[in-house]
């Protein structure tokens, strides 16, 4: 068997995220056309009769780091790069730009075979990709510079096996049935967060943390209760929305979702609080953070 661990690193909102999910098979992560909507590292497992993959999905790299959970997003980031046995930058269809440098550099440092998936190729025509090819290969020395597209499954097949060439023979490191070794408590949050990164424009999402509650499960229903912080009474009233219209709207996708996910009818209650400034606290942050 081989068996081992990737790790995904690459600037927001190239489709991380959205690649994990399809090839690991389940989703995951959230995933939405916002940069930063992962904040913490996700563990996602592919399994196969003949191997395990352990992708490490990452926030990104940010350029700038403003705020304490930003800081924390980014040394999760960075500290994934000492836990796989090789990495995987993704990118976009785009010449390398300031942030790629960033990742680029710090690549160097890192004695690990390194590939690089040019995702979104969907978007660009194949004259165009060449020079991107290119430029990248020249940056650095990637084994492969490997094109995709993650939203429409093209390339994924040469991408998966030369990440298995380059993996260790070994016995699996999880059991076989296991798709994440993070709670279900942790997806229920994430599915929620994606939908008020869906739903909300500019600052809101950014400002907001879903923490569960309670989840309790019986037979035929699950019982989930969550708590949505914000940093300032106007941004949990626009959350609220008129009437609470906007908020019912993000339960009802969320359960929907849920109820997929978890195959039962769920029961989902969602609270709004504000808590000043958690952005800034640490303690807090960490308290959210699961795993
Ligand atoms: P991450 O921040 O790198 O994890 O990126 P996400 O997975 O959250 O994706 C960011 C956005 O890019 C979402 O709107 C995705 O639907 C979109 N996206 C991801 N992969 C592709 C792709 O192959 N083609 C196109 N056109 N869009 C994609
Ligand atoms: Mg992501």
């Amino acid at each position: 068997m081989k068996a081992g661990v990737v790790s995904v690193i690459g600037k927001p909102n190239v489709g991380k995220s959205t690649l994990i999910n399809t090839l690991v098979g389940t989703k995951l992560s959230g995933v939405s056309p916002k940069p930063q909507t992962t904040r913490q590292k996700i563990i996602a497992i592919y399994n196969s009769p003949t191997a395990q993959v352990v992708f490490l999905d990452t926030p990104g790299v940010l350029e700038r780091k403003i705020n304490e959970l930003q800081r924390e997003m980014d040394r999760e980031t960075w500290s994934t790069l000492e836990e796989g046995d090789l990495v995987l930058m993704v990118t976009d269809p785009t010449p390398p730009d300031e942030r790629d440098m960033l990742i680029v550099e710090r690549l160097r440092e890192v004695q690990k075979p390194k590939l690089l998936a040019i995702n979104k190729i969907d978007r660009v025509k194949k004259v165009e990709l060449l020079p991107v090819m290119d430029a990248f290969g020249k940056l650095l020395d990637f084994e492969e510079i490997i094109p995709i597209s993650a939203l429409k499954v093209d390339g994924l097949d040469i991408l998966m096996q030369e990440i298995l060439k380059r993996l260790p023979e070994g016995e699996p490191l999880f059991p076989q049935d296991q798709v994440s070794t993070l709670p279900l408590r942790f997806f229920v949050a994430e599915v929620i967060r994606e939908k008020i990164f869906l739903r909300y424009r500019q600052e809101v999402p950014y400002s907001t943390a879903v923490e569960v509650e309670e989840f309790r499960e019986d037979e035929n229903l699950v019982y989930i209760s969550a708590t949505i912080y914000v940093e300032r009474e106007s941004q949990k009233a626009i959350l609220i929305g008129k009437g609470g219209r906007a908020i019912k709207e993000v339960g009802r996708l969320a359960r929907q979702e849920l109820e997929y996910l978890l195959g039962k009818k769920v029961y989902l209650e969602l609270w709004v609080k504000v808590k000043p400034g958690w952005r800034r606290d640490v303690g807090f942050i960490r308290r959210l953070r699961l795993g």
